[in-house]
């Protein structure tokens, strides 16, 4: 194929938010637009515009779904008010009596909104080790679930999912597969190549990538009835996102693979230095080789295993809650995705019931220079190990 036909590369995209220049101004950022109410024509018709009010869209959201569409290779995005707006609008979408196949390792907060919220109107979620087709397959009741969810890599545990796998297993049961793709990014994986119906993240995290937008994500590999169920719920419970943080995300979108790429880089060397340590019990990170889905992250995700890892550490919580009360540079803070490197006791914000050993400490991993914060754990550790 010769140069000049071939499609722009991802990262070319994504840095250009798809070549767009404002047609009325020549700007090569696109304008803010905070109206929430647009023009009807004189023959009472929305022929001319086509938008009416701004909790059904608004135009700042256009580029940057386009552009996300784009980078997951789907046929429809909408962005939303917060990563839980995007995840639970698909389930909101259900009816009451149909079954729901999720990972029993998982963003803490929609788990317990499965478990609370859902099951309160009629939708029935069993939880499962879906990293275990056998599991998994096991779970699914073929005429019932309509929708399996995985997580992967998954929050805080780094347990990984074969998309190609589960969305056979639940295409044959007559499911759809959504993949919370957050911690994997675009840059590492593409669910809906793989087989995925949905694709959701939680635009506050990789994707935003600055710790300063709340906002959340959903890629469809088909504009069918259910997808226009699923953007009906962000109509009408109104979660939707706002112009600014719109833009946010776009503008944040643009350095995606660079962050990304530097991110997992960093992460890698510090699990390899962390591994062995003698305050360290266990570096979880799908990048080490005796992770026990090594194997299936390298198959499916390309050019890094993420800049998400967790640690957990020797002497139990004490000495985790210390380690994390050391460091200088890694912040105390929950969330993930950011430029700056973030520690987090894990156990503690999810509280009792969750599945996180006591021990363990979640790092999200930034773009700082790699030995600062190599520098920086190992202070932490020789200190809270004295
Ligand atoms: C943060 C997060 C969410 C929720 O997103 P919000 O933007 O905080 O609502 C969902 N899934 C994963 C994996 C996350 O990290």
């Amino acid at each position: 194929m010769a140069a000049d036909e071939r499609d722009p590369s991802p990262e070319t995209l994504a840095a250009q938010a798809l070549g767009s220049v404002d047609g009325a101004t020549g700007a090569v950022v696109p304008p803010i637009h905070p109206s929430t109410t647009f023009l009807r024509d004189a023959d009472n018709s929305y022929a001319t515009h086509g938008r009416v009010y701004s909790r059904a869209d608004n135009p700042t959201y256009d580029q940057v779904e386009a552009l996300l569409n784009r980078l997951e290779g789907g046929q429809g995005a909408l962005v939303f008010a917060s990563g839980m707006a995007a995840a639970t609008a698909p389930v909101m979408a259900l009816r009451p009596g149909d079954h729901v196949v999720a990972s029993s390792v998982m963003y803490w907060a929609f788990r317990n909104w499965l478990q609370d919220y859902a099951t309160g109107w009629g939708i029935e979620v069993d939880f499962v080790a879906t990293e275990d087709p056998v599991a998994l397959a096991g779970a699914l009741r073929p005429g019932q679930t309509r929708l399996v969810w995985i997580e992967t890599p998954a929050n805080p545990l780094w347990t990984v999912t074969d998309i190609r796998g589960a969305a056979e297993l639940a295409h044959g049961a007559g499911a759809l597969l959504a993949v919370d793709s957050t911690a994997a990014s675009p840059v590492l994986t593409r669910p809906i190549e793989l087989g995925a119906d949905l694709v959701m993240h939680s635009g506050t995290k990789y994707l935003n990538g600055h710790s300063d937008v709340v906002a959340g994500v959903l890629v469809t590999a088909r504009d069918d009835a259910y997808w226009q169920r699923i953007n009906a719920v962000r109509k009408n419970l109104g979660a939707v996102l706002g112009p600014f943080e719109a833009w946010l995300l776009l503008r944040g979108l643009r350095t995606l693979f660079p962050r990304v790429r530097t991110q997992c880089a960093n992460a890698l060397d510090i699990a390899r230095a962390l591994d062995g340590h003698r305050g360290v019990r266990e570096v979880l990170y799908p990048g080490l080789a005796g992770h026990p889905q090594h194997a299936l992250a390298a198959r499916q995700m390309q050019g890094g295993f993420g800049g998400m890892l967790s640690v957990r550490v020797e002497g139990g919580m004490a000495a985790a809650v210390r380690v994390a009360a050391k460091t200088r540079l890694f912040h105390r803070a929950t969330s993930l995705g950011g430029v700056e490197s973030l520690i987090e006791h894990r156990a503690s914000i999810e509280g009792p019931g969750s599945p996180v050993p006591d021990d363990l400490l979640r790092l999200s991993v930034g773009i700082e220079a790699v030995e600062d914060l190599i520098d920086d754990l190992v202070r932490a550790l020789d200190l809270a190990h004295r």
